[in-house]
């Protein structure tokens, strides 16, 4: 059997849909191919124990980009929200509790941090429009005579030059650094540097001393400047998936799930379709991978259709997964002693210091569980009661650290990690562990397993300023083209990273339109 398409989209993470939706709004023949059975990616909702429901992977939507969000308009398709804005509360070892945004409950702690984070959020604000055009579209070539990529390259620079020679001059200084040493000059409390500290590694396999960690933290500031915070939507974020599949539908586009691709199928050095696992042959001139560059490359197209060079750059794309996901079915409400009642409905930062999170890093670089592991708690069953039985409650755990491979394998160290976790989670929630019905940790091999991400790492491929830009994730296949021609990468392992921005699916479906333009 064997069908003919304009663009067939491997995968439909998020990304993919985005990628899906975009070309078949330009009138593109379109067809995706989702190896799960359902579509979305790490952006998925399912029960984990009976009538308990939660964002598998990625647990907290962050606001789109003006243009993208826009453009997909996903409230039209059926995307609603169960809370709009999720504030920050940054918890301390003894269970009190920071709201990042109370600056009465900051003062009482520490009046000169008051202004410090006002002065430092203004001075982010400015850093992240000034960047945010550096993340959107397609990064220009370096050192080529193409008339685009030296258009583009000088639109990028005026952007930032009109930063002001001040700030600019900040954002060259600091751009760099590891976000502890920023931090540090900048404030007091270690409480509020340490739930700074955490939104600048999450995800990442970095410390708050690692270099270039300040770049991360400014990509999350950078991916949507100026917009509201995270956002929970109804029914977890697989509704977000939904949404972005009726989209695509809309659009015109097809989407399969249950439909593993095998390989890319080449002919002449040229892509002519793809073969599904079951042997189905597909015909398309384009084809476009959601799967991380590793996956791409080496199992879906082969080695043997690159130069050596090329393999071996991929082969040391940096993808290993460090972050783990908890879910918890607890009886009644999580005891969080110090919480007012409202705050449940937060993101719960357990991260009391950034020298904490160093030696829960510490750990990792050695491939050992953290001793006491740093946490993004979220109780959404607080904000969306249809997730868990009436009187019971939901938790969504990101736990950062937790190695792709760990010493003496996850099988001896799984229930042990949890354990660890749980007793963590009992110094800010006394009796939280009694009322835990059932547990679900996913570890990054689990996360690999069940989303297809080879490593699980929420990026794809790190997040570090040598694999950003014109080398992410390597030079060759910055612009979302791959050198085989018709082949593209539109996942979060391409420009400008992960997190569910949608940036890397748009780029790819531009990068798609201008080569279709060419001559
Ligand atoms: C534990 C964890 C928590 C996270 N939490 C958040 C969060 O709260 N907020 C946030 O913004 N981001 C979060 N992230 C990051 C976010 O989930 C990812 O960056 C995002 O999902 C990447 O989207 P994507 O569409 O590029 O790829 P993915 O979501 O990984 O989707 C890729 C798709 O391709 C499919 N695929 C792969 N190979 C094939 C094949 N051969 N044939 C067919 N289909 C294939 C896969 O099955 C999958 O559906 C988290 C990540 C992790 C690991």
């Amino acid at each position: 059997m064997s069908s003919r398409y304009d663009c067939v989209v491997v995968g439909a993470g998020h990304n993919g849909l985005v990628c899906a939706t975009l070309l078949a709004r330009a009138g593109r023949r379109v067809l995706v191919l989702e190896a799960a059975p359902q579509v979305g990616g790490a952006a998925v909702t399912r029960e984990f124990a009976p009538g308990f429901r939660v964002s598998a992977g990625a647990h907290l939507l962050p606001a789109m980009s003006a243009p993208l969000g826009r453009e997909l308009a996903l409230h039209r398709h059926g995307l609603e929200l169960a809370a709009a804005s999720v504030p920050t509360v940054a918890l301390a070892q003894d269970g009190q509790c920071l709201p990042l945004d109370d600056d009465a409950a900051l003062a009482a702690r520490s009046p000169a941090d008051v202004a410090a984070l006002a002065a430092w959020r203004a001075l982010q604000r400015r850093f992240a429009q000034a960047l945010h055009p550096l993340l959107t579209g397609i990064p220009p070539r370096l050192g080529t005579q193409d008339r685009a990529d030296r258009a583009r390259l000088l639109t990028l620079g005026w952007k930032l030059r009109r930063l002001g020679r001040d700030d600019l001059r900040e954002l060259l200084r600091v751009g760099g650094m590891c976000v502890h040493d920023l931090l540090e000059e900048r404030f007091e409390l270690p409480l509020l540097k340490g739930a700074l500290a955490l939104d600048a590694v999450l995800g990442t396999n970095l410390g708050p001393r690692s270099p270039g960690t300040v770049a991360s933290l400014l990509y999350r500031a950078a991916v949507a400047p100026g917009a509201g915070g995270a956002m929970l939507p109804a029914g977890g974020l697989g509704s977000f998936a939904q949404a972005l599949a009726r989209a695509a539908r809309a659009a015109g586009a097809q989407l399969r799930t249950a439909a593993p691709v095998a390989r890319v199928q080449v002919r002449e050095d040229r892509v002519t379709g793809v073969v599904l696992e079951g042997g189905e042959e597909i015909e398309a001139p384009t084809v476009i991978s959601n799967a991380d560059p590793r996956t791409t490359f080496l199992r879906l197209l082969g080695a043997e259709h690159l130069d050596a060079g090329f393999v071996r750059r991929v082969s040391q794309i940096r993808s290993r997964g460090m972050t783990a996901k908890l879910h918890l079915a607890v009886d009644g409400v999580p005891p969080f002693s110090e919480l007012p009642p409202q705050a449940l409905r937060g993101r719960l930062l357990f991260a009391p210091d950034s020298d904490y999170i160093e030696r829960a890093y510490n750990h990792s670089k050695y491939r050992e569980c953290s001793e006491q592991p740093v946490l993004e708690i979220t109780v959404p069953s607080a904000s969306d009661p249809t997730l868990a039985p009436a009187g019971k409650s939901v938790l969504s755990i990101v736990v950062q650290y937790a190695p792709h491979e760990v010493q003496g394998g996850w099988q001896g160290q799984r229930q042990a990690f949890t354990q660890r976790i749980l007793a963590t989670l009992e110094r800010c929630a006394p009796g939280l562990s009694p009322r835990v019905q059932a547990a679900q940790l996913l570890v990054p091999q689990d996360l690999e397993r069940e989303f297809g991400n080879q490593g699980g790492h929420w990026h794809h491929a790190e997040l570090a300023l040598d694999q950003f830009m014109m080398m992410r994730p390597v030079p060759g296949a910055a612009q979302y083209r791959a050198p085989v021609d018709g082949l593209y990468l539109c996942g979060a392992g391409s420009h400008p990273g992960g997190g569910l921005t949608g940036l890397p699916g748009r780029g790819c479906a531009l990068a798609v339109l201008r080569r279709s333009a060419e001559p």
